[in-house]
């Protein structure tokens, strides 16, 4: 099976690119669109230090070789574990979910880092956020193309820039400036997505691939909360485009009053929605649980706007809501005593 997550549009929103019809968000022109079923991950679980995704989509039991389920639960667990040790070194939120979306970005089986999706022009630009809940501090990054983890550069951009985003050639020279990793771009290079895009660009394909965004989502021993996303976009996506993912307030979010994001899904509409603020200000003005918040926004107000998705929704309490309007969503957590949970198939995730 060559893409791993399919994901469909209630709106079959297409986009038209060199003449050729793309369905933008896994569904070609002319296909069907897969509407999603009942909303699902809509309960929370609890006592959450830190949660992890790797991207909303569908991925049915049987579609992957017992060896890639192994690889994409190895991944989720590694970025757990990493994040998991800087908490119990008494450090914070904000540095556990760098560490963890570092090594998902590390693992080419994810959409961001090594392994990000190739765009018309068959480069890789990439995209990355992170928010502090205790200040709402954040930095970001859009469109980077030589940095091995733009996570970490958005965080230098936070705290060593006087700016909140940093766009192309401006933010890879300042990733080198201070010392963060330069690579070239065969270093982020996968067959699979390469695949992906030639299949992109036949004018007769069935779905593009999308899906497998990363993120995180921790609170430490303070209560802080903390949020990150990294991904390399949507296959075939035109030169320049940025995603929810670099922007705050739509990818994400974190406020220690309410609760810390991180989105994936169709980005265009996670923008116009502002779902992980939207999110935050419903928990703020209304008082609802994380859960009840993160459903509504995730399962009626994106979905109202015509595309699917999901987030990673912990409150500073350990509540953790994991909705999508997709058959699935990739994700994992850590409990307060150190149990490792990961969920790969569309029936692992509660439904609520
Ligand atoms: N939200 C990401 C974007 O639009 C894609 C994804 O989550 O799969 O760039």
């Amino acid at each position: 099976m060559r893409s791993l997550l399919s994901r469909g549009s209630r709106a079959g929103v297409t986009v038209v690119v060199a003449g050729v019809a793309v369905g933008l968000f896994g569904v070609s022109a002319g296909a069907a669109p897969s509407a999603p079923s009942a909303p699902a991950g809509g309960g929370a679980v609890r006592d959450v230090v830190l949660a992890v995704h790797g991207g909303a989509g569908s991925l049915p039991r049987g579609s992957i070789t017992p060896a890639q389920e192994a690889a994409y639960r190895s991944g989720l667990e590694r970025a757990l574990r990493a994040g998991q040790s800087v908490l119990a070194r008494g450090r914070s939120s904000l540095d556990a979910v760098e560490a963890a979306v570092r090594v998902l970005e590390d693992d080419p089986h994810f959409n961001a880092g090594k392994g990000a999706v190739f765009n018309t022009d068959a480069e890789h630009e990439l995209d990355a956020s992170i928010m502090d809940g205790a200040d709402l501090r954040a930095g970001a990054v859009a469109g980077v193309h030589n940095t091995k983890n733009p996570i970490s550069l958005a965080r230098m951009v936070m705290e060593k820039s006087p700016h909140v985003m940093m766009a192309g050639q401006g933010a890879d020279a300042f990733a080198l400036r201070n010392g963060v990793p330069y690579t070239t771009q065969d270093y982020f290079f996968t067959q699979r997505r390469w695949d992906s895009l030639l299949d992109a660009k036949n004018p007769d394909a069935v779905p593009a691939e999308g899906g497998s965004t990363v993120g995180a989502v921790a609170v430490d021993r303070e209560r802080d909360v903390a949020a990150a996303t990294s991904t390399g976009g949507l296959t075939n996506k035109l030169v320049g485009r940025v995603g929810d993912s670099p922007v705050i307030g739509a990818g994400t979010y974190a406020d220690n009053r309410t609760v810390a994001i991180s989105c994936t899904g169709t980005g265009e509409v996670f923008i116009r929605g502002v779902a992980a603020h939207d999110i935050s200000a419903l928990m703020e003005y209304t008082r609802a649980p994380v859960e009840r918040a993160a459903a509504r926004v995730v399962n009626e107000k994106i979905p109202a706007l015509g595309a699917t998705g999901g987030v990673i929704a912990l409150d500073p309490r350990g509540n953790l809501a994991t909705p999508h309007s997709t058959a699935g969503l990739i994700n994992g957590y850590v409990t307060r005593d150190g149990r490792i949970v990961t969920r790969l198939y569309n029936d692992e995730t509660p439904t609520g």
